[in-house]
Protein backbone atom coordinates (compact mmCIF):
# COMPACT_ATOMS: atom_id res chain seq x y z
CA UNK A 1 0.00 0.00 0.00
CA UNK A 2 1.09 3.28 -0.47
CA UNK A 3 2.28 5.54 2.12
CA UNK A 4 -0.65 8.29 1.58
CA UNK A 5 -3.32 6.29 3.45
CA UNK A 6 -1.68 5.67 6.66
CA UNK A 7 -3.83 4.50 9.36
CA UNK A 8 -3.90 6.15 13.03
CA UNK A 9 -3.96 4.52 16.39
CA UNK A 10 -5.94 5.84 19.32
CA UNK A 11 -4.51 4.80 22.60
CA UNK A 12 -7.72 5.01 24.31
CA UNK A 13 -8.65 4.12 28.56
CA UNK A 14 -11.14 1.82 28.83
CA UNK A 15 -12.24 3.19 32.40
CA UNK A 16 -12.24 0.47 35.47
CA UNK A 17 -15.49 -1.65 34.23
CA UNK A 18 -18.74 0.17 34.63
CA UNK A 19 -19.20 0.49 31.14
CA UNK A 20 -20.92 4.57 31.95
CA UNK A 21 -17.73 5.47 33.05
CA UNK A 22 -16.47 5.11 29.66
CA UNK A 23 -15.62 8.92 27.78
CA UNK A 24 -17.67 10.08 24.96
CA UNK A 25 -14.78 10.25 22.94
CA UNK A 26 -13.28 6.70 23.69
CA UNK A 27 -17.01 5.32 22.86
CA UNK A 28 -16.87 7.93 19.90
CA UNK A 29 -13.95 6.07 18.39
CA UNK A 30 -15.05 2.63 19.43
CA UNK A 31 -17.69 2.77 17.02
CA UNK A 32 -15.71 3.41 14.02
CA UNK A 33 -12.96 1.42 14.43
CA UNK A 34 -11.79 -0.85 11.42
CA UNK A 35 -9.43 -2.78 14.58
CA UNK A 36 -9.89 -3.02 18.52
CA UNK A 37 -6.73 -4.40 19.84
CA UNK A 38 -7.49 -5.01 23.66
CA UNK A 39 -6.61 -6.10 27.11
CA UNK A 40 -8.56 -8.68 29.04
CA UNK A 41 -9.61 -6.57 32.08
CA UNK A 42 -12.06 -4.40 29.85
CA UNK A 43 -15.50 -4.42 31.07
CA UNK A 44 -18.35 -6.25 28.74
CA UNK A 45 -20.35 -3.23 28.75
CA UNK A 46 -17.56 -1.08 26.54
CA UNK A 47 -16.29 -4.28 24.65
CA UNK A 48 -20.87 -4.68 23.77
CA UNK A 49 -19.68 -1.43 22.17
CA UNK A 50 -17.23 -2.58 19.38
CA UNK A 51 -19.62 -2.63 15.96
CA UNK A 52 -20.06 -6.21 14.20
CA UNK A 53 -17.78 -5.37 11.29
CA UNK A 54 -14.67 -4.37 12.92
CA UNK A 55 -11.90 -6.82 14.02
CA UNK A 56 -10.98 -7.76 17.58
CA UNK A 57 -7.14 -8.57 18.58
CA UNK A 58 -7.43 -9.92 22.06
CA UNK A 59 -3.74 -9.65 23.37
CA UNK A 60 -4.94 -9.71 27.09
CA UNK A 61 -2.59 -9.50 29.83
CA UNK A 62 -3.42 -10.80 33.51
CA UNK A 63 -0.75 -10.09 36.24
CA UNK A 64 2.25 -10.95 35.51
CA UNK A 65 1.58 -13.46 32.60
CA UNK A 66 1.98 -11.42 29.41
CA UNK A 67 -0.19 -13.22 26.76
CA UNK A 68 1.43 -11.27 23.67
CA UNK A 69 4.79 -9.95 24.66
CA UNK A 70 4.65 -6.21 24.17
CA UNK A 71 6.87 -5.73 21.04
CA UNK A 72 4.46 -7.90 19.27
CA UNK A 73 2.21 -5.78 20.66
CA UNK A 74 4.01 -2.87 19.46
CA UNK A 75 4.04 -4.60 15.82
CA UNK A 76 0.48 -5.14 15.80
CA UNK A 77 -0.44 -1.92 16.15
CA UNK A 78 2.21 -0.23 13.55
CA UNK A 79 1.11 -3.41 11.01
CA UNK A 80 -2.41 -2.62 11.56
CA UNK A 81 -1.53 1.25 10.72
CA UNK A 82 0.32 1.00 8.07
CA UNK A 83 -2.51 -1.37 6.23
CA UNK A 84 -4.52 2.15 6.63
CA UNK A 85 -6.53 1.20 9.65
CA UNK A 86 -8.23 3.32 11.90
CA UNK A 87 -7.19 0.98 15.10
CA UNK A 88 -8.36 1.58 18.83
CA UNK A 89 -5.87 0.18 21.23
CA UNK A 90 -8.34 -0.29 24.29
CA UNK A 91 -6.91 -0.44 27.96
CA UNK A 92 -7.90 -1.34 31.51
CA UNK A 93 -8.47 2.24 33.09
CA UNK A 94 -6.20 4.96 31.86
CA UNK A 95 -3.78 4.25 29.50
CA UNK A 96 -0.88 5.61 31.03
CA UNK A 97 -1.25 4.87 34.90
CA UNK A 98 0.45 1.07 34.99
CA UNK A 99 -0.72 0.37 31.73
CA UNK A 100 2.34 0.78 29.83
CA UNK A 101 0.89 2.87 27.19
CA UNK A 102 4.05 4.96 26.59
CA UNK A 103 6.13 1.89 25.68
CA UNK A 104 2.95 1.26 22.65
CA UNK A 105 3.72 4.68 21.24
CA UNK A 106 7.63 4.25 20.89
CA UNK A 107 7.26 2.16 17.69
CA UNK A 108 4.42 4.52 16.07
CA UNK A 109 6.19 7.54 17.17
CA UNK A 110 9.44 6.13 15.23
CA UNK A 111 7.56 4.86 12.41
CA UNK A 112 5.32 8.21 12.11
CA UNK A 113 2.28 6.80 13.10
CA UNK A 114 -0.28 9.43 13.48
CA UNK A 115 -1.57 8.77 17.14
CA UNK A 116 -4.09 10.25 19.55
CA UNK A 117 -4.47 9.63 23.65
CA UNK A 118 -7.50 9.50 24.75
CA UNK A 119 -6.97 8.77 28.70
CA UNK A 120 -9.30 6.90 30.71
CA UNK A 121 -11.12 7.17 34.40
CA UNK A 122 -8.45 5.15 36.03
CA UNK A 123 -9.00 2.45 38.84
CA UNK A 124 -6.82 3.77 41.61
CA UNK A 125 -9.69 7.00 41.62
CA UNK A 126 -12.92 5.29 40.71
CA UNK A 127 -13.00 1.83 42.65
CA UNK A 128 -12.37 3.96 45.99
CA UNK A 129 -15.25 6.50 45.06
CA UNK A 130 -17.33 3.23 44.05
CA UNK A 131 -16.86 2.54 47.68
CA UNK A 132 -17.30 5.54 49.61
CA UNK A 133 -14.20 6.55 50.02
CA UNK A 134 -12.59 10.00 48.52
CA UNK A 135 -9.43 9.80 47.61
CA UNK A 136 -8.85 13.39 48.79
CA UNK A 137 -10.61 14.96 51.77
CA UNK A 138 -10.48 18.10 53.47
CA UNK A 139 -7.65 17.46 56.96
CA UNK A 140 -7.21 14.40 55.54
CA UNK A 141 -4.56 14.55 52.81
CA UNK A 142 -2.67 17.35 51.19
CA UNK A 143 -1.07 14.12 49.28
CA UNK A 144 -2.17 11.03 46.98
CA UNK A 145 0.25 8.34 45.49
CA UNK A 146 -0.19 5.92 43.25
CA UNK A 147 2.12 2.93 43.20
CA UNK A 148 2.71 -0.51 41.75
CA UNK A 149 2.73 -3.24 43.74
CA UNK A 150 3.64 -5.63 41.29
CA UNK A 151 7.62 -5.71 40.86
CA UNK A 152 8.97 -8.36 38.70
CA UNK A 153 11.34 -10.69 40.20
CA UNK A 154 14.01 -9.53 38.13
CA UNK A 155 13.51 -5.54 39.40
CA UNK A 156 15.63 -5.24 43.06
CA UNK A 157 14.59 -1.82 42.93
CA UNK A 158 12.43 -1.52 45.90
CA UNK A 159 9.46 0.56 47.20
CA UNK A 160 10.46 3.94 49.10
CA UNK A 161 8.34 3.14 51.95
CA UNK A 162 9.70 5.90 54.75
CA UNK A 163 9.70 8.22 52.20
CA UNK A 164 5.95 7.40 51.67
CA UNK A 165 5.57 7.75 55.29
CA UNK A 166 6.95 10.72 55.40
CA UNK A 167 5.23 12.21 52.90
CA UNK A 168 1.83 10.99 54.20
CA UNK A 169 -1.60 11.37 52.52
CA UNK A 170 -3.74 8.88 50.96
CA UNK A 171 -1.61 5.67 49.05
CA UNK A 172 -3.31 3.58 46.51
CA UNK A 173 -1.18 0.39 45.26
CA UNK A 174 -2.43 -1.49 41.59
CA UNK A 175 -1.55 -4.35 41.23
CA UNK A 176 -0.73 -5.34 44.74
CA UNK A 177 -3.26 -8.61 45.73
CA UNK A 178 -0.23 -11.00 45.88
CA UNK A 179 2.26 -8.21 47.36
CA UNK A 180 0.11 -7.12 50.37
CA UNK A 181 2.19 -8.37 53.18
CA UNK A 182 4.64 -7.08 51.72
CA UNK A 183 3.41 -3.60 51.19
CA UNK A 184 1.98 -3.61 54.96
CA UNK A 185 5.16 -4.76 56.63
CA UNK A 186 6.84 -2.45 54.64
CA UNK A 187 4.66 0.81 55.75
CA UNK A 188 4.82 -0.07 58.77
CA UNK A 189 8.90 -0.48 59.37
CA UNK A 190 8.98 2.40 57.99
CA UNK A 191 6.90 3.60 61.00
CA UNK A 192 2.93 3.94 60.03
CA UNK A 193 0.81 3.71 63.05
CA UNK A 194 -0.52 -0.25 62.62
CA UNK A 195 -3.57 1.82 63.49
CA UNK A 196 -3.86 3.81 60.18
CA UNK A 197 -7.02 3.22 58.32
CA UNK A 198 -6.59 0.72 55.16
CA UNK A 199 -8.49 -1.11 53.00
CA UNK A 200 -8.50 -3.41 49.90
CA UNK A 201 -11.54 -3.04 47.26
CA UNK A 202 -12.46 -5.62 45.12
CA UNK A 203 -13.79 -5.65 41.19
CA UNK A 204 -14.84 -1.93 42.06
CA UNK A 205 -17.45 -0.64 39.76
CA UNK A 206 -18.92 -4.11 39.29
CA UNK A 207 -21.88 -5.44 40.78
CA UNK A 208 -20.15 -7.80 42.68
CA UNK A 209 -17.46 -5.38 44.44
CA UNK A 210 -16.00 -6.62 47.64
CA UNK A 211 -14.86 -4.38 50.39
CA UNK A 212 -12.56 -5.08 53.11
CA UNK A 213 -11.72 -2.05 55.32
CA UNK A 214 -9.29 -2.64 58.18
CA UNK A 215 -6.04 -1.17 59.25
CA UNK A 216 -2.50 -1.77 58.40
CA UNK A 217 -1.55 -3.89 60.55
CA UNK A 218 -4.50 -5.79 59.92
CA UNK A 219 -5.50 -5.62 56.01
CA UNK A 220 -3.33 -8.61 55.54
CA UNK A 221 -5.06 -11.25 57.85
CA UNK A 222 -8.74 -9.62 56.76
CA UNK A 223 -8.28 -9.54 53.13
CA UNK A 224 -7.28 -13.40 52.96
CA UNK A 225 -10.15 -14.19 55.98
CA UNK A 226 -12.00 -12.77 53.28
CA UNK A 227 -10.27 -14.73 50.47
CA UNK A 228 -10.03 -11.51 47.97
CA UNK A 229 -8.57 -11.91 44.56
CA UNK A 230 -7.33 -9.67 42.01
CA UNK A 231 -8.26 -7.17 40.32
CA UNK A 232 -8.12 -5.47 43.44
CA UNK A 233 -6.80 -2.11 45.12
CA UNK A 234 -5.53 -1.32 48.56
CA UNK A 235 -5.72 1.65 49.83
CA UNK A 236 -4.35 3.23 52.91
CA UNK A 237 -5.00 6.40 54.88
CA UNK A 238 -7.53 8.08 57.32
CA UNK A 239 -10.39 8.55 53.97
CA UNK A 240 -10.87 4.50 54.38
CA UNK A 241 -12.48 5.03 57.69
CA UNK A 242 -14.94 7.00 55.39
CA UNK A 243 -16.14 4.31 53.43
CA UNK A 244 -18.55 3.51 56.65
CA UNK A 245 -20.41 6.57 56.03
CA UNK A 246 -20.28 7.17 52.27
CA UNK A 247 -20.78 3.89 50.77
CA UNK A 248 -23.39 3.86 48.16
CA UNK A 249 -22.89 1.63 45.01
CA UNK A 250 -24.56 -1.38 46.63
CA UNK A 251 -27.39 -0.10 48.72
CA UNK A 252 -28.96 0.78 45.06
CA UNK A 253 -31.98 -1.29 44.60
CA UNK A 254 -29.78 -3.46 42.47
CA UNK A 255 -26.91 -2.36 42.95
CA UNK A 256 -25.80 -5.95 43.50
CA UNK A 257 -26.90 -8.08 40.43
CA UNK A 258 -25.28 -9.03 37.58
CA UNK A 259 -28.62 -9.31 34.96
CA UNK A 260 -28.16 -10.46 31.12
CA UNK A 261 -30.58 -9.23 29.05
CA UNK A 262 -31.47 -11.33 26.05
CA UNK A 263 -33.34 -8.79 23.95
CA UNK A 264 -32.25 -8.08 20.21
CA UNK A 265 -29.58 -5.37 20.32
CA UNK A 266 -31.64 -3.15 18.40
CA UNK A 267 -34.51 -3.14 21.17
CA UNK A 268 -32.45 -3.63 24.35
CA UNK A 269 -31.58 -0.02 25.38
CA UNK A 270 -35.01 0.66 27.73
CA UNK A 271 -34.74 -2.50 29.66
CA UNK A 272 -31.11 -2.14 30.13
CA UNK A 273 -31.27 1.33 31.16
CA UNK A 274 -33.83 1.12 33.46
CA UNK A 275 -32.01 -1.60 35.61
CA UNK A 276 -28.80 0.42 35.18
CA UNK A 277 -30.66 2.94 36.93
CA UNK A 278 -31.16 0.83 39.42
CA UNK A 279 -28.19 0.06 39.82
CA UNK A 280 -27.83 -2.99 38.40
CA UNK A 281 -24.42 -4.38 36.30
CA UNK A 282 -26.19 -4.85 32.57
CA UNK A 283 -24.79 -7.58 30.65
CA UNK A 284 -25.92 -7.63 26.47
CA UNK A 285 -26.61 -11.28 25.59
CA UNK A 286 -28.53 -10.47 22.64
CA UNK A 287 -30.03 -13.72 21.55
CA UNK A 288 -31.87 -13.14 18.39
CA UNK A 289 -31.51 -10.52 15.66
CA UNK A 290 -33.54 -9.23 13.17
CA UNK A 291 -33.36 -9.34 9.49
CA UNK A 292 -35.44 -7.54 7.12
CA UNK A 293 -36.86 -9.10 4.06
CA UNK A 294 -34.93 -7.48 1.14
CA UNK A 295 -37.64 -7.95 -1.28
CA UNK A 296 -41.24 -7.30 -0.24
CA UNK A 297 -43.99 -8.14 -2.81
CA UNK A 298 -46.74 -8.14 -0.71
CA UNK A 299 -45.40 -5.20 1.26
CA UNK A 300 -45.04 -3.50 -1.95
CA UNK A 301 -48.45 -3.82 -3.44
CA UNK A 302 -50.18 -2.80 -0.40
CA UNK A 303 -48.02 0.43 -0.18
CA UNK A 304 -49.49 0.65 -3.75
CA UNK A 305 -52.92 0.81 -2.76
CA UNK A 306 -52.90 2.44 0.51
CA UNK A 307 -56.15 3.50 0.27
CA UNK A 308 -57.76 -0.15 1.21
CA UNK A 309 -56.35 0.55 4.23
CA UNK A 310 -57.91 2.54 7.13
CA UNK A 311 -55.57 1.07 9.97
CA UNK A 312 -52.21 0.22 9.95
CA UNK A 313 -50.85 -1.62 12.82
CA UNK A 314 -47.37 -1.97 14.21
CA UNK A 315 -45.95 -4.80 16.79
CA UNK A 316 -42.27 -4.21 16.76
CA UNK A 317 -39.88 -0.83 16.11
CA UNK A 318 -38.14 -3.55 13.13
CA UNK A 319 -41.39 -3.74 11.93
CA UNK A 320 -42.21 0.39 11.44
CA UNK A 321 -38.31 0.32 10.39
CA UNK A 322 -38.90 -1.91 7.60
CA UNK A 323 -41.98 -0.56 6.42
CA UNK A 324 -40.85 2.79 6.57
CA UNK A 325 -37.35 1.75 4.47
CA UNK A 326 -39.57 0.20 2.04
CA UNK A 327 -41.93 3.53 1.42
CA UNK A 328 -38.97 5.44 1.09
CA UNK A 329 -37.38 3.03 -1.59
CA UNK A 330 -40.88 3.35 -3.58
CA UNK A 331 -40.64 6.91 -3.55
CA UNK A 332 -43.17 7.87 -0.92
CA UNK A 333 -43.43 9.62 2.17
CA UNK A 334 -46.07 9.56 4.89
CA UNK A 335 -48.37 11.85 3.11
CA UNK A 336 -49.60 8.83 1.15
CA UNK A 337 -50.56 7.72 4.60
CA UNK A 338 -53.22 10.38 5.13
CA UNK A 339 -56.61 9.34 6.60
CA UNK A 340 -55.45 5.96 8.17
CA UNK A 341 -54.71 5.80 11.65
CA UNK A 342 -52.10 3.78 13.23
CA UNK A 343 -51.92 1.33 16.03
CA UNK A 344 -49.44 0.05 18.03
CA UNK A 345 -48.51 -2.73 20.56
CA UNK A 346 -46.71 -0.96 23.40
CA UNK A 347 -44.50 1.89 24.60
CA UNK A 348 -41.05 1.12 22.37
CA UNK A 349 -42.98 0.39 19.37
CA UNK A 350 -45.13 3.90 19.52
CA UNK A 351 -42.24 5.81 19.87
CA UNK A 352 -40.88 4.64 16.81
CA UNK A 353 -44.28 5.57 14.81
CA UNK A 354 -44.19 8.78 16.75
CA UNK A 355 -40.31 9.35 15.36
CA UNK A 356 -41.83 9.54 11.91
CA UNK A 357 -44.23 12.30 12.28
CA UNK A 358 -47.37 10.13 13.21
CA UNK A 359 -49.39 10.00 16.40
CA UNK A 360 -50.72 6.84 17.22
CA UNK A 361 -54.41 6.17 18.04
CA UNK A 362 -54.83 2.78 19.88
CA UNK A 363 -52.31 0.68 22.01
CA UNK A 364 -53.13 -1.92 24.69
CA UNK A 365 -52.95 -1.37 28.37
CA UNK A 366 -50.79 -4.58 28.39
CA UNK A 367 -48.01 -5.16 26.09
CA UNK A 368 -48.94 -8.49 24.62
CA UNK A 369 -50.34 -9.97 21.04
CA UNK A 370 -53.81 -10.66 22.57
CA UNK A 371 -54.52 -7.57 24.20
CA UNK A 372 -53.54 -6.02 20.97
CA UNK A 373 -56.13 -8.31 19.02
CA UNK A 374 -58.63 -7.78 21.46
CA UNK A 375 -58.45 -3.97 21.27
CA UNK A 376 -58.23 -3.58 17.94
CA UNK A 377 -61.62 -6.64 17.71
CA UNK A 378 -63.24 -3.94 19.78
CA UNK A 379 -62.43 -0.57 17.87
CA UNK A 380 -62.54 -1.58 14.11
CA UNK A 381 -65.21 -1.41 12.03
CA UNK A 382 -66.35 -3.78 10.09
CA UNK A 383 -65.98 -2.07 6.64
CA UNK A 384 -62.52 -1.01 7.68
CA UNK A 385 -59.34 -2.55 6.99
CA UNK A 386 -55.89 -3.19 8.50
CA UNK A 387 -52.45 -3.55 7.38
CA UNK A 388 -50.26 -5.48 9.75
CA UNK A 389 -46.26 -5.57 8.75
CA UNK A 390 -45.10 -7.88 11.05
CA UNK A 391 -42.56 -10.57 12.01
CA UNK A 392 -42.57 -13.74 9.77
CA UNK A 393 -43.11 -15.92 13.04
CA UNK A 394 -45.34 -13.72 14.45
CA UNK A 395 -47.68 -15.01 17.01
CA UNK A 396 -51.79 -15.69 16.22
CA UNK A 397 -52.52 -14.41 19.20
CA UNK A 398 -52.85 -11.11 17.41
CA UNK A 399 -55.27 -11.92 14.81
CA UNK A 400 -57.39 -14.59 16.27
CA UNK A 401 -59.93 -11.53 17.49
CA UNK A 402 -60.06 -10.16 14.17
CA UNK A 403 -61.16 -13.26 12.53
CA UNK A 404 -63.33 -13.83 15.62
CA UNK A 405 -65.00 -10.78 14.55
CA UNK A 406 -65.11 -10.80 11.20
CA UNK A 407 -62.27 -7.93 10.63
CA UNK A 408 -60.65 -7.79 7.26
CA UNK A 409 -56.67 -7.86 7.59
CA UNK A 410 -53.45 -8.16 5.58
CA UNK A 411 -51.24 -9.51 8.25
CA UNK A 412 -47.82 -8.78 5.82
CA UNK A 413 -43.98 -10.12 7.03
CA UNK A 414 -41.68 -8.04 6.92
CA UNK A 415 -38.77 -9.75 9.18
CA UNK A 416 -37.81 -12.71 10.05
CA UNK A 417 -36.75 -13.18 13.76
CA UNK A 418 -33.25 -15.28 13.75
CA UNK A 419 -32.46 -16.97 17.00
CA UNK A 420 -29.16 -17.22 18.48
CA UNK A 421 -27.80 -15.49 15.26
CA UNK A 422 -26.16 -12.31 16.87
CA UNK A 423 -22.09 -13.40 17.17
CA UNK A 424 -20.90 -10.41 18.90
CA UNK A 425 -23.49 -10.97 21.83
CA UNK A 426 -21.54 -12.01 25.45
CA UNK A 427 -21.54 -15.07 26.75
CA UNK A 428 -23.74 -16.62 29.62
CA UNK A 429 -21.32 -17.10 32.77
CA UNK A 430 -21.81 -18.47 36.76
CA UNK A 431 -21.23 -14.47 37.36
CA UNK A 432 -24.21 -13.53 36.46
CA UNK A 433 -27.29 -13.23 38.80
CA UNK A 434 -30.19 -13.47 36.21
CA UNK A 435 -31.37 -13.80 32.98
CA UNK A 436 -34.11 -11.65 31.43
CA UNK A 437 -36.84 -13.22 28.42
CA UNK A 438 -39.06 -10.72 26.53
CA UNK A 439 -39.86 -13.80 24.48
CA UNK A 440 -40.18 -17.05 23.53
CA UNK A 441 -37.71 -16.79 20.62
CA UNK A 442 -35.29 -14.99 23.14
CA UNK A 443 -35.37 -18.25 25.05
CA UNK A 444 -34.89 -20.97 22.54
CA UNK A 445 -31.66 -18.08 20.92
CA UNK A 446 -30.48 -18.05 24.28
CA UNK A 447 -30.46 -21.80 24.85
CA UNK A 448 -28.53 -21.99 21.51
CA UNK A 449 -26.11 -19.66 22.09
CA UNK A 450 -25.05 -20.97 25.17
CA UNK A 451 -24.96 -25.02 25.23
CA UNK A 452 -22.33 -24.98 28.18
CA UNK A 453 -24.57 -23.74 30.57
CA UNK A 454 -26.70 -26.01 33.34
CA UNK A 455 -29.71 -23.89 32.63
CA UNK A 456 -31.26 -25.82 35.76
CA UNK A 457 -29.21 -23.26 37.83
CA UNK A 458 -30.56 -19.83 35.56
CA UNK A 459 -32.63 -17.55 37.03
CA UNK A 460 -34.95 -16.66 34.75
CA UNK A 461 -37.08 -13.66 34.71
CA UNK A 462 -39.83 -14.17 32.07
CA UNK A 463 -42.50 -11.57 30.78
CA UNK A 464 -45.88 -13.46 29.50
CA UNK A 465 -46.94 -17.31 30.26
CA UNK A 466 -45.46 -18.23 26.57
CA UNK A 467 -42.09 -17.08 27.52
CA UNK A 468 -41.99 -18.30 31.04
CA UNK A 469 -43.32 -21.85 29.16
CA UNK A 470 -40.30 -21.89 27.25
CA UNK A 471 -37.74 -21.68 30.23
CA UNK A 472 -39.21 -23.87 31.74
CA UNK A 473 -38.67 -26.50 29.00
CA UNK A 474 -35.23 -25.50 29.54
CA UNK A 475 -35.44 -26.26 33.78
CA UNK A 476 -34.67 -22.83 34.61
CA UNK A 477 -35.58 -21.30 37.47
CA UNK A 478 -38.70 -19.01 36.50
CA UNK A 479 -40.20 -15.77 37.26
CA UNK A 480 -42.95 -14.03 35.56
CA UNK A 481 -43.59 -10.49 35.79
CA UNK A 482 -47.72 -9.39 37.34
CA UNK A 483 -47.99 -7.77 34.24
CA UNK A 484 -46.80 -7.78 30.50
CA UNK A 485 -44.78 -3.97 30.40
CA UNK A 486 -40.97 -3.88 30.75
CA UNK A 487 -41.83 -1.28 34.18
CA UNK A 488 -43.41 -4.56 35.76
CA UNK A 489 -40.60 -6.65 35.02
CA UNK A 490 -38.50 -4.35 36.26
CA UNK A 491 -40.23 -4.54 39.40
CA UNK A 492 -40.30 -8.16 39.06
CA UNK A 493 -36.53 -8.31 39.63
CA UNK A 494 -36.34 -5.18 42.46
CA UNK A 495 -38.79 -8.05 44.33
CA UNK A 496 -36.31 -10.62 43.70
CA UNK A 497 -33.46 -8.71 44.34
CA UNK A 498 -35.13 -7.81 47.91
N1 LIG B 1 -4.33 1.37 33.75
C1 LIG B 1 -5.13 0.79 34.79
C2 LIG B 1 -4.31 0.01 35.78
C3 LIG B 1 -3.63 -1.17 35.19
S1 LIG B 1 -2.83 -2.15 36.37
C4 LIG B 1 -5.94 1.89 35.49
O1 LIG B 1 -5.68 3.08 35.27
O2 LIG B 1 -6.86 1.56 36.23
C5 LIG B 1 -4.10 -3.31 36.80
C6 LIG B 1 -4.51 -3.08 38.23
O3 LIG B 1 -5.52 -2.09 38.29
C7 LIG B 1 -5.12 -4.28 38.91
O4 LIG B 1 -4.13 -5.15 39.39
C8 LIG B 1 -5.88 -3.63 40.03
O5 LIG B 1 -5.03 -3.24 41.07
C9 LIG B 1 -6.38 -2.37 39.37
N2 LIG B 1 -7.76 -2.54 38.85
C10 LIG B 1 -8.17 -2.41 37.58
N3 LIG B 1 -9.51 -2.56 37.49
C11 LIG B 1 -9.95 -2.78 38.74
C12 LIG B 1 -11.24 -3.00 39.32
N4 LIG B 1 -12.35 -3.03 38.57
N5 LIG B 1 -11.31 -3.18 40.66
C13 LIG B 1 -10.21 -3.15 41.43
N6 LIG B 1 -8.99 -2.95 40.94
C14 LIG B 1 -8.85 -2.76 39.62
Amino acid sequence: MSGDKKGKVWLVGAGPSDSGLFTLKGKYLLERADVVVCDKLIGRGVMAMIPDQAEIIYVGKTAGHHTVPQREINRILLEQALAGKRVVRLKGGDPFVFGRGGEELELLAEEGIPFEIVPGITSAVAVPAYNGIPVTHRDCCSALHIITGHRKASEEEEIDYEALVRAGGTMVFLMGVTAMGKICGGLLKAGMDKDTPAAILERGTTAHQRRVVSTVGKLPADSEKEGIKPPAVIIVGEVCALAERFHWAEDRPLGKMKIAVTRPRDRSSTLAEKLAELGAEVVLLPSVATQPFRENKRLREALDHTDNYRWIVFTSPVGVKTFFRTMKEMGKDIRSLAGISFGVIGEGTKKAVEEKGILVELMPEVYSGKALGELLARTVSKEERILIPRAAAGTEDVIIPLRKEGIAFDDIPVYDTLEGADSRGALWDETMDMAVFTSASTVRGFVKMNPQADFSSIRAVCIGEQTAAAARQQGMKVEISDKATIDSLVDKIREIAG
